[in-house]
Protein backbone atom coordinates (compact mmCIF):
# COMPACT_ATOMS: atom_id res chain seq x y z
CA UNK A 1 0.00 0.00 0.00
CA UNK A 2 1.56 3.18 -1.08
CA UNK A 3 1.03 5.86 1.14
CA UNK A 4 -0.86 9.54 0.32
CA UNK A 5 0.66 12.50 1.23
CA UNK A 6 -2.57 15.35 1.41
CA UNK A 7 -0.87 18.99 1.63
CA UNK A 8 -2.41 22.38 2.51
CA UNK A 9 -5.79 23.71 4.49
CA UNK A 10 -7.10 22.77 7.55
CA UNK A 11 -8.95 24.78 9.56
CA UNK A 12 -12.11 25.23 12.20
CA UNK A 13 -15.58 25.92 10.68
CA UNK A 14 -18.12 27.32 13.11
CA UNK A 15 -21.48 26.99 11.66
CA UNK A 16 -23.96 29.03 12.87
CA UNK A 17 -26.67 26.88 14.71
CA UNK A 18 -29.57 28.23 13.06
CA UNK A 19 -29.58 28.95 9.53
CA UNK A 20 -31.56 31.33 7.74
CA UNK A 21 -29.97 34.10 9.21
CA UNK A 22 -26.53 35.91 8.59
CA UNK A 23 -23.65 36.04 10.34
CA UNK A 24 -24.64 39.61 12.22
CA UNK A 25 -27.63 37.56 13.82
CA UNK A 26 -25.89 34.18 14.31
CA UNK A 27 -25.62 33.71 18.03
CA UNK A 28 -24.87 29.82 18.19
CA UNK A 29 -22.14 28.21 16.25
CA UNK A 30 -21.25 24.51 15.92
CA UNK A 31 -17.59 23.71 15.69
CA UNK A 32 -16.22 21.50 13.34
CA UNK A 33 -13.03 20.32 11.27
CA UNK A 34 -12.36 21.20 7.94
CA UNK A 35 -10.10 21.83 4.92
CA UNK A 36 -10.27 19.73 2.02
CA UNK A 37 -7.01 18.26 1.82
CA UNK A 38 -7.45 17.19 5.51
CA UNK A 39 -10.90 15.77 4.52
CA UNK A 40 -9.19 13.78 2.36
CA UNK A 41 -6.46 12.09 4.44
CA UNK A 42 -9.42 11.41 6.73
CA UNK A 43 -11.25 9.62 3.38
CA UNK A 44 -8.01 7.54 2.83
CA UNK A 45 -7.27 6.54 6.15
CA UNK A 46 -11.36 5.25 7.13
CA UNK A 47 -10.65 2.95 4.29
CA UNK A 48 -8.11 1.56 5.47
CA UNK A 49 -5.40 3.52 3.59
CA UNK A 50 -1.93 5.18 3.98
CA UNK A 51 -3.31 8.93 5.12
CA UNK A 52 -0.76 11.27 5.80
CA UNK A 53 -1.96 14.98 6.40
CA UNK A 54 0.99 17.75 6.18
CA UNK A 55 -0.20 20.95 6.92
CA UNK A 56 -0.27 23.80 9.36
CA UNK A 57 -2.53 24.23 13.21
CA UNK A 58 -1.84 26.98 15.44
CA UNK A 59 -0.44 25.87 18.95
CA UNK A 60 -3.50 26.56 20.86
CA UNK A 61 -6.76 24.56 21.50
CA UNK A 62 -8.01 24.67 18.13
CA UNK A 63 -4.74 23.23 16.70
CA UNK A 64 -4.95 20.59 18.98
CA UNK A 65 -8.47 19.81 18.38
CA UNK A 66 -7.76 19.28 14.77
CA UNK A 67 -4.52 17.01 14.82
CA UNK A 68 -6.51 14.90 17.61
CA UNK A 69 -9.50 15.00 15.10
CA UNK A 70 -7.70 13.31 12.00
CA UNK A 71 -5.76 11.43 13.82
CA UNK A 72 -8.84 9.56 15.57
CA UNK A 73 -9.24 8.35 12.28
CA UNK A 74 -5.88 6.99 12.02
CA UNK A 75 -4.00 10.10 9.77
CA UNK A 76 -0.51 9.76 10.33
CA UNK A 77 0.26 13.70 11.54
CA UNK A 78 3.64 13.19 12.76
CA UNK A 79 4.54 15.61 9.67
CA UNK A 80 1.97 18.33 10.23
CA UNK A 81 3.05 21.82 11.88
CA UNK A 82 2.52 24.40 14.88
CA UNK A 83 2.34 28.19 13.88
CA UNK A 84 2.78 30.67 16.88
CA UNK A 85 -0.26 32.34 14.68
CA UNK A 86 -3.80 31.00 15.96
CA UNK A 87 -5.35 28.38 13.93
CA UNK A 88 -7.29 29.12 10.30
CA UNK A 89 -11.12 29.89 11.45
CA UNK A 90 -14.21 29.99 9.11
CA UNK A 91 -17.40 31.10 10.67
CA UNK A 92 -20.42 29.87 8.12
CA UNK A 93 -24.32 30.80 7.96
CA UNK A 94 -26.77 30.64 5.36
CA UNK A 95 -28.86 33.31 5.18
CA UNK A 96 -32.48 33.23 4.32
CA UNK A 97 -32.37 33.39 0.41
CA UNK A 98 -29.61 30.02 0.80
CA UNK A 99 -26.42 32.56 0.23
CA UNK A 100 -23.94 31.60 2.20
CA UNK A 101 -22.66 34.36 5.03
CA UNK A 102 -18.87 33.90 5.38
CA UNK A 103 -16.22 35.08 7.37
CA UNK A 104 -12.92 33.97 7.11
CA UNK A 105 -10.12 34.23 9.46
CA UNK A 106 -6.90 33.13 7.81
CA UNK A 107 -4.42 31.93 10.45
CA UNK A 108 -1.73 29.37 10.81
CA UNK A 109 -2.68 27.17 7.63
CA UNK A 110 -0.63 29.64 5.18
CA UNK A 111 2.16 29.25 7.36
CA UNK A 112 3.00 25.71 6.20
CA UNK A 113 7.03 25.25 5.47
CA UNK A 114 8.53 23.70 2.79
CA UNK A 115 9.82 20.02 4.28
CA UNK A 116 13.19 19.16 2.46
CA UNK A 117 12.87 15.43 4.52
CA UNK A 118 10.03 14.62 2.18
CA UNK A 119 11.81 14.37 -1.42
CA UNK A 120 13.29 11.12 0.36
CA UNK A 121 9.90 10.03 1.16
CA UNK A 122 7.46 11.14 -2.00
CA UNK A 123 9.34 9.21 -4.92
CA UNK A 124 7.19 6.17 -5.36
CA UNK A 125 3.92 7.41 -3.38
CA UNK A 126 0.87 10.09 -4.07
CA UNK A 127 0.76 13.44 -3.67
CA UNK A 128 -2.53 15.15 -2.99
CA UNK A 129 -2.53 19.29 -3.55
CA UNK A 130 -6.24 20.05 -2.74
CA UNK A 131 -5.60 23.47 -3.12
CA UNK A 132 -8.50 25.33 -1.45
CA UNK A 133 -6.96 28.56 0.57
CA UNK A 134 -3.25 27.12 -0.46
CA UNK A 135 -3.10 29.99 -3.27
CA UNK A 136 -4.08 32.71 -1.87
CA UNK A 137 -0.86 33.26 -0.93
CA UNK A 138 1.84 33.29 2.43
CA UNK A 139 4.58 30.69 2.67
CA UNK A 140 2.29 27.57 2.16
CA UNK A 141 1.79 28.64 -1.49
CA UNK A 142 5.25 28.72 -1.96
CA UNK A 143 5.72 25.39 -0.44
CA UNK A 144 2.84 23.80 -2.89
CA UNK A 145 5.02 24.64 -5.64
CA UNK A 146 8.28 23.74 -4.76
CA UNK A 147 7.01 19.83 -4.27
CA UNK A 148 5.50 20.67 -7.71
CA UNK A 149 8.74 21.50 -9.19
CA UNK A 150 11.75 19.98 -7.45
CA UNK A 151 12.33 17.40 -10.35
CA UNK A 152 10.23 14.93 -8.65
CA UNK A 153 7.06 15.12 -10.40
CA UNK A 154 7.90 11.93 -12.59
CA UNK A 155 8.62 9.95 -9.54
CA UNK A 156 5.37 10.27 -7.63
CA UNK A 157 1.88 9.96 -8.67
CA UNK A 158 0.05 13.94 -8.35
CA UNK A 159 -3.47 14.68 -7.65
CA UNK A 160 -4.69 17.84 -7.74
CA UNK A 161 -7.62 19.75 -6.61
CA UNK A 162 -8.43 22.99 -7.10
CA UNK A 163 -10.94 24.21 -4.76
CA UNK A 164 -12.69 26.92 -5.33
CA UNK A 165 -13.82 28.72 -3.06
CA UNK A 166 -16.45 31.43 -4.78
CA UNK A 167 -15.91 33.77 -1.28
CA UNK A 168 -12.11 34.07 -1.60
CA UNK A 169 -11.79 34.57 -5.00
CA UNK A 170 -14.76 36.68 -5.90
CA UNK A 171 -13.28 39.29 -7.88
CA UNK A 172 -9.51 37.69 -8.97
CA UNK A 173 -11.04 34.70 -10.97
CA UNK A 174 -8.24 35.34 -13.42
CA UNK A 175 -5.77 35.47 -10.81
CA UNK A 176 -6.80 32.17 -9.46
CA UNK A 177 -7.00 30.21 -12.99
CA UNK A 178 -3.53 31.51 -13.86
CA UNK A 179 -2.42 30.26 -10.11
CA UNK A 180 -4.19 26.60 -11.25
CA UNK A 181 -2.49 25.55 -14.65
CA UNK A 182 1.13 25.00 -13.30
CA UNK A 183 -0.54 22.33 -11.71
CA UNK A 184 -3.09 21.38 -14.11
CA UNK A 185 0.23 20.77 -16.28
CA UNK A 186 2.54 18.71 -13.35
CA UNK A 187 -0.38 17.11 -12.01
CA UNK A 188 -1.42 13.38 -13.10
CA UNK A 189 -5.01 13.44 -11.92
CA UNK A 190 -7.30 16.39 -11.67
CA UNK A 191 -10.19 16.32 -9.93
CA UNK A 192 -12.79 18.99 -10.84
CA UNK A 193 -16.40 20.16 -10.31
CA UNK A 194 -18.22 21.07 -13.34
CA UNK A 195 -17.62 24.80 -12.40
CA UNK A 196 -14.15 24.96 -11.74
CA UNK A 197 -13.67 22.67 -14.70
CA UNK A 198 -15.39 25.41 -16.48
CA UNK A 199 -14.04 28.16 -14.84
CA UNK A 200 -10.31 26.79 -15.66
CA UNK A 201 -10.65 25.98 -19.16
CA UNK A 202 -12.87 28.86 -20.31
CA UNK A 203 -15.46 26.17 -21.87
CA UNK A 204 -18.88 25.83 -20.85
CA UNK A 205 -19.21 22.45 -23.11
CA UNK A 206 -17.07 19.80 -20.50
CA UNK A 207 -16.08 17.69 -23.29
CA UNK A 208 -14.23 21.00 -24.44
CA UNK A 209 -13.45 21.52 -21.02
CA UNK A 210 -11.66 18.27 -20.71
CA UNK A 211 -9.64 18.71 -23.79
CA UNK A 212 -8.41 22.11 -22.94
CA UNK A 213 -7.10 20.89 -19.57
CA UNK A 214 -5.87 17.78 -20.87
CA UNK A 215 -3.80 19.88 -23.50
CA UNK A 216 -2.48 21.33 -20.84
CA UNK A 217 -0.75 18.63 -19.50
CA UNK A 218 -3.06 16.61 -17.13
CA UNK A 219 -3.18 12.83 -18.35
CA UNK A 220 -6.49 11.78 -16.11
CA UNK A 221 -9.44 14.63 -15.52
CA UNK A 222 -12.58 13.66 -12.95
CA UNK A 223 -15.42 15.87 -13.41
CA UNK A 224 -18.04 15.43 -10.25
CA UNK A 225 -21.14 16.51 -11.28
CA UNK A 226 -22.83 15.89 -8.21
CA UNK A 227 -25.75 13.38 -8.11
CA UNK A 228 -25.37 12.77 -11.83
CA UNK A 229 -22.37 11.25 -11.32
CA UNK A 230 -18.59 11.82 -12.68
CA UNK A 231 -17.27 12.59 -16.15
CA UNK A 232 -14.16 10.19 -16.78
CA UNK A 233 -12.28 11.65 -19.79
CA UNK A 234 -8.70 9.86 -20.86
CA UNK A 235 -6.52 8.46 -23.54
CA UNK A 236 -9.23 10.44 -25.55
CA UNK A 237 -12.30 8.64 -23.60
CA UNK A 238 -14.97 9.89 -22.01
CA UNK A 239 -17.82 8.90 -19.97
CA UNK A 240 -19.93 9.90 -17.52
CA UNK A 241 -20.09 7.31 -14.84
CA UNK A 242 -23.42 7.25 -12.67
CA UNK A 243 -23.56 8.20 -9.30
CA UNK A 244 -25.95 6.11 -6.92
CA UNK A 245 -29.22 6.92 -5.81
CA UNK A 246 -29.26 8.16 -1.97
CA UNK A 247 -31.09 10.66 -0.09
CA UNK A 248 -28.86 12.88 0.91
CA UNK A 249 -29.01 15.42 3.96
CA UNK A 250 -25.46 17.03 3.66
CA UNK A 251 -23.35 16.98 0.73
CA UNK A 252 -20.49 18.54 2.66
CA UNK A 253 -17.23 16.36 1.83
CA UNK A 254 -18.40 14.42 -0.67
CA UNK A 255 -16.10 15.65 -3.02
CA UNK A 256 -13.57 15.20 -0.50
CA UNK A 257 -15.16 11.42 -0.34
CA UNK A 258 -14.59 10.82 -4.08
CA UNK A 259 -11.32 12.24 -4.37
CA UNK A 260 -9.91 9.84 -1.06
CA UNK A 261 -11.69 7.25 -2.46
CA UNK A 262 -10.14 7.24 -5.68
CA UNK A 263 -6.44 7.95 -4.28
CA UNK A 264 -7.20 4.74 -2.07
CA UNK A 265 -7.40 2.56 -4.51
CA UNK A 266 -4.64 3.91 -6.47
CA UNK A 267 -2.51 3.25 -3.81
CA UNK A 268 -3.35 -0.48 -3.49
CA UNK A 269 -1.63 -0.79 -6.87
CA UNK A 270 1.61 -2.43 -7.22
CA UNK A 271 2.65 0.57 -9.52
CA UNK A 272 1.03 3.43 -10.80
CA UNK A 273 1.35 2.58 -14.83
CA UNK A 274 -2.15 0.67 -15.63
CA UNK A 275 -3.73 3.64 -14.22
CA UNK A 276 -2.73 5.78 -17.64
CA UNK A 277 -3.37 3.02 -19.69
CA UNK A 278 -6.55 1.04 -18.42
CA UNK A 279 -9.85 2.64 -19.01
CA UNK A 280 -12.13 0.45 -17.03
CA UNK A 281 -9.42 -0.30 -14.57
CA UNK A 282 -10.08 3.63 -14.02
CA UNK A 283 -13.90 3.70 -14.84
CA UNK A 284 -14.11 0.75 -11.86
CA UNK A 285 -12.42 2.72 -9.90
CA UNK A 286 -15.01 6.63 -10.24
CA UNK A 287 -17.53 3.93 -9.68
CA UNK A 288 -16.42 3.13 -6.29
CA UNK A 289 -15.49 6.50 -5.67
CA UNK A 290 -18.92 7.85 -6.45
CA UNK A 291 -20.26 4.85 -4.04
CA UNK A 292 -17.63 6.95 -1.39
CA UNK A 293 -19.61 10.37 -2.32
CA UNK A 294 -22.57 9.16 -2.21
CA UNK A 295 -22.58 7.61 1.46
CA UNK A 296 -20.94 11.15 2.98
CA UNK A 297 -24.20 12.72 1.51
CA UNK A 298 -26.52 10.32 3.99
CA UNK A 299 -25.08 11.48 6.89
CA UNK A 300 -24.03 15.25 8.71
CA UNK A 301 -20.74 16.76 8.62
CA UNK A 302 -17.83 15.87 6.63
CA UNK A 303 -15.25 13.61 8.62
CA UNK A 304 -18.10 11.91 10.74
CA UNK A 305 -19.86 11.18 7.43
CA UNK A 306 -16.67 9.07 5.43
CA UNK A 307 -17.49 5.57 4.68
CA UNK A 308 -15.38 3.17 6.36
CA UNK A 309 -14.25 -0.05 4.48
CA UNK A 310 -16.68 -2.05 5.97
CA UNK A 311 -19.78 0.79 4.46
CA UNK A 312 -18.33 0.64 1.65
CA UNK A 313 -18.46 -2.94 0.80
CA UNK A 314 -21.81 -3.40 2.25
P1 LIG B 1 -17.38 19.43 -2.52
O1 LIG B 1 -18.41 20.52 -2.43
O2 LIG B 1 -17.39 18.48 -1.36
O3 LIG B 1 -16.01 19.89 -2.91
P2 LIG B 1 -17.72 18.46 -5.24
O4 LIG B 1 -18.54 19.51 -5.91
O5 LIG B 1 -16.33 18.34 -5.59
O6 LIG B 1 -17.94 18.50 -3.67
P3 LIG B 1 -19.84 16.57 -5.70
O7 LIG B 1 -20.06 16.51 -7.16
O8 LIG B 1 -20.81 17.31 -4.88
O9 LIG B 1 -18.35 17.04 -5.47
O10 LIG B 1 -19.78 15.09 -5.12
C1 LIG B 1 -18.74 14.18 -5.40
C2 LIG B 1 -19.33 12.85 -5.79
O11 LIG B 1 -20.18 12.37 -4.73
C3 LIG B 1 -20.20 12.92 -7.04
O12 LIG B 1 -19.44 12.73 -8.21
C4 LIG B 1 -21.18 11.78 -6.78
O13 LIG B 1 -20.64 10.56 -7.20
C5 LIG B 1 -21.35 11.77 -5.26
N1 LIG B 1 -22.53 12.57 -4.89
C6 LIG B 1 -22.58 13.87 -4.54
N2 LIG B 1 -23.85 14.28 -4.31
C7 LIG B 1 -24.64 13.19 -4.51
C8 LIG B 1 -26.05 12.94 -4.43
N3 LIG B 1 -26.92 13.90 -4.11
N4 LIG B 1 -26.48 11.69 -4.72
C9 LIG B 1 -25.64 10.70 -5.05
N5 LIG B 1 -24.29 10.87 -5.14
C10 LIG B 1 -23.79 12.10 -4.89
Amino acid sequence: MKKVYCIGEVLIDFVAERQGSDLSKANEFTKKAGGAPANVACAISKLGGNGIFIGCVGDDPFGKFLLETLKEVGVDVSLAQLSDTFTTLAFVSLSEDGERDFVFSRGADKELKYNPDLRKNLPGNILHLGAATALLGGPLEKTYSKYLFDGLTKEMFICFDPNFRSDLWKDDEDTFIKKCMPFVEKSHLCKFSQEEAQLISGKEDLHEACDVLHKAGTKIITVTLGKDGTLLSMNGAKKVIPSVKVAPKDTTGAGDAFIGCLLYQISDLGNFGPVFEDFSLVENMVALANKAGAITTTNYGAIVALPTKEQLEK
